[in-house]
């Protein structure tokens, strides 16, 4: 046996290691795993060149718990290790790549920021071991090799008799890791970090029902036998060409990725490149709700099917960690900080990558079947309209395709409006007023009112609609969107040429005192008198629509501006119509008592058709109404 001491400046680093990456342990199974993979590959690499003279086989990663013996075994037929490999890749570079790995991150390690990704290798075994061992036996005709380390840079190497071709790693699972003597946890944690891996993964085994035989009695149970229990599907989706898949084999992957989602995606994206970077994976548009935060994180970052993190956040543009899927490349770089992260050239042509070919497949979608993709914008929108308000470049792209939809169900993209519109709403300043309601119920006698001039209203209701008509405010000429209950329909759209007033300035005058002395000090309506049509409503409630907008932005972050806005009261316009007949009833009307009750009634009913009527002036609307029917 020999024994030597491993050349390491830190004297003993296995403390440091454990200390660093304390909430990462767990990656040590993947990285092992890694490498048995990794051996495995390439062995099959030079099997086809034809400089191993082997057979290949159909080899396999078995991982094993001896919980009696608190060992955890991981055993691959792969290309194996000399003694002179041992040396130089265990003890020199594993070694070395641990040490250099320390040194770089001593600092940052501890900034919660980094991915869980350190490329530790080999070493990170120490994290839950006290001793391991490996046991190997090239492929070339050499001895097999034992090796064994405690821990301590002190190591011992003697020969084995291991007959087979590959490696088995020992791990002797120390005291404050026993959890990895769980078969429950590996199992957790294979499914977690391996269920993509190249090559088949055996954890133990499971009893599979055969077909019972043709002679066999109703009474007699189905015969079974002991398999394999193959943990991963080594041929995910993303490896594949786009054009060998149909249409059935991506939802059935999702469900692979899914197995607790019942809802089926809309429609996917294959991303597949390899210059100027590698980068392969199925992304899906699931059906979304208006709610931002809860979809999240539900993207799957993997390095050669081994899996990193669901966590993209700087690799995917923020507007599509609300997708689903996989992305797998090896050109991410994973053991830097999330703000290197984004001001990585690399990272930053992936995301833009990523982007554009999302912004691709939606303009497909839109051109090739434009029913269907009307049918799906609902549960769309919040995708692409936060893709339009945080990209630019998305934005030039999807101003082409994203709809508006009208409260009557027709979808018009943004020119398709401007052109149905302009004739009927252009105002006299020329500028095109986009009407919108953002509840069809609520809203219902003021979309009925902008209907009757016939002009179309929009249903805009996601929660950032606020933000992205600002934004499109800014970015088109001439154009602005008012909500239908934001003024009376003829300020909404003023046109040439005043309504002439029924009353003059002195009965105006009048009304307005009657009125405010009705209403009392604390009235939080402001009255504004205007000669409309005399078929319109005679009182409506308006909320002006910047006031009211900013509040809306400021309640889904950001944007608003105005800081402190959330908090103010809600404002609101009683707008009066001088030329109504029930209005010139009031000013008419000689006691003081009737007044009131005709002005208290109307007031109710506006407040009524805005959904403002509540508690107990509700209860004594409905009193006086009933009075008055009697
Ligand atoms: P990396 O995988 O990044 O090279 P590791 O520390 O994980 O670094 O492994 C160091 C080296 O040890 C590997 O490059 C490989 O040469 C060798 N090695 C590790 N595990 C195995 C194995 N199961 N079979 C053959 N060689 C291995
Ligand atoms: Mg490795």
């Amino acid at each position: 046996m020999a024994t030597g001491k491993i050349n390491v400046s830190v004297d003993n680093i296995f403390p440091l290691i454990k200390k660093f990456l304390y909430s990462d342990h767990e990656i040590f199974l993947r990285e092992l795993i890694s490498n048995a993979t990794d051996a495995t590959l390439k062995l099959k690499h030079l099997a086809t060149l034809g400089e191993a003279k082997v057979e290949y086989g159909n080899p396999k990663i078995e991982v094993k718990v001896d919980k009696e013996g608190k060992k955890l075994h991981v055993i691959d037929q792969g290309l194996g290790m000399t003694e002179e490999e041992v040396k130089k890749y265990i003890n020199e570079v594993a070694f070395s790549g641990a040490e250099e790995f320390l040194n770089k991150y001593e600092d940052s390690a501890k900034d919660a920021g980094i991915i869980g990704h350190f490329g530790l290798g080999f070493y990170s075994a120490f994290m839950v071991a006290d001793k391991v061992e490996i046991i190997t036996k090239s492929y070339k005709d050499e001895p097999a090799v034992h090796w064994s380390c405690d821990g301590s840079p002190n190591f011992t190497i003697e020969e084995s008799k291991k007959k087979e071709r590959g490696t088995e790693i020992i791990l002797h699972i120390s005291e404050d890791s026993t959890e990895f003597l769980e078969e429950s946890r590996i199992s957790e944690l294979l499914k977690k970090y391996n269920k993509f891996m190249p090559v088949p993964i055996k954890f133990g085994t499971k009893t599979e029902t055969l077909p019972k035989p043709e002679d066999a009695k109703e009474e007699d149970p189905a015969p079974t036998k002991e398999v394999d229990n193959i943990i991963n599907n080594p041929n995910p989706a993303w490896t594949k060409q786009p054009t060998d898949l149909k249409d059935e084999d991506y939802k059935s992957f999702y469900r692979e990725l899914y197995p607790m989602q019942f809802e089926e995606p809309l429609f996917h994206i294959h991303l597949n490149v390899d210059y100027p970077f590698n980068l392969t994976g199925i992304l899906y548009f699931p059906k979304l709700t208006n709610d931002l935060n809860i979809q999240k994180d539900k993207i799957q970052l993997y390095q050669n099917q081994v899996f990193v993190t669901d966590n993209v956040e700087g690799i995917v543009p923020e507007f599509l960690t609300m997708l689903r899927g996989v992305i797998d490349s090896p050109d991410i770089p994973l053991n830097v900080s999330r703000s290197y992260l984004q001001a990585d050239g690399a990272v930053k042509k992936i995301s833009s990558y990523i982007t554009r070919k999302v912004a691709d497949k939606l303009s497909s979608l839109f051109k090739n079947n434009r029913e269907d993709f009307e049918k799906k914008w609902n549960d769309i929108k919040i995708v692409i309209e936060y893709g339009m308000l945080s990209e630019d470049k998305f934005f030039e792209k999807a101003d082409k395709f994203a709809l508006y939809p009208t409260v009557d169900g027709s979808y018009f993209t943004f020119e398709e409006l401007q052109e149905k519109i302009k004739g009927n709403q252009t105002d006299k300043d020329d500028k095109l007023v986009i009407l919108y309601a953002s509840d069809k119920e609520a809203q219902h006698s003021y979309i009925e009112a902008a209907k009757a001039k016939g002009y179309e209203v929009l249903l805009l209701d996601s929660p950032i609609i606020g933000h992205l008509m600002q934004k499109l405010e800014t970015s088109k000429e001439k154009i602005s969107f008012a909500r239908v209950d934001a003024d009376h329909i003829d300020k909404l759209v003023q046109k040439e040429g005043n309504q002439i007033s029924k009353l003059s300035d002195e009965e105006k005058e009048k009304l307005k005192t009657d009125l405010e002395s009705v209403f009392g000090e604390k009235s939080s309506y402001t009255v504004q008198l205007e000669a409309m049509d005399s078929d319109a409503s005679p009182f409506i409630i308006t909320e002006p629509e910047f006031m009211r907008r900013m509040k809306e932005m400021q309640q889904t972050g950001g944007g608003g501006g105005m800081f402190g806005m959330g908090n103010m009261p809600e404002m609101y316009n009683l707008i009066v119509n001088t030329n109504h007949e029930l209005v010139s009833e009031i000013l008419n009307t000689k006691t003081a008592k009737k007044k009131e009750r005709l002005i208290n009634q109307s007031l109710d009913l506006a407040k009524l058709s805005k959904g403002l009527l509540k508690g107990a002036d509700l209860t004594n609307f409905i009193k006086r109404s009933y009075d008055m029917v009697k």
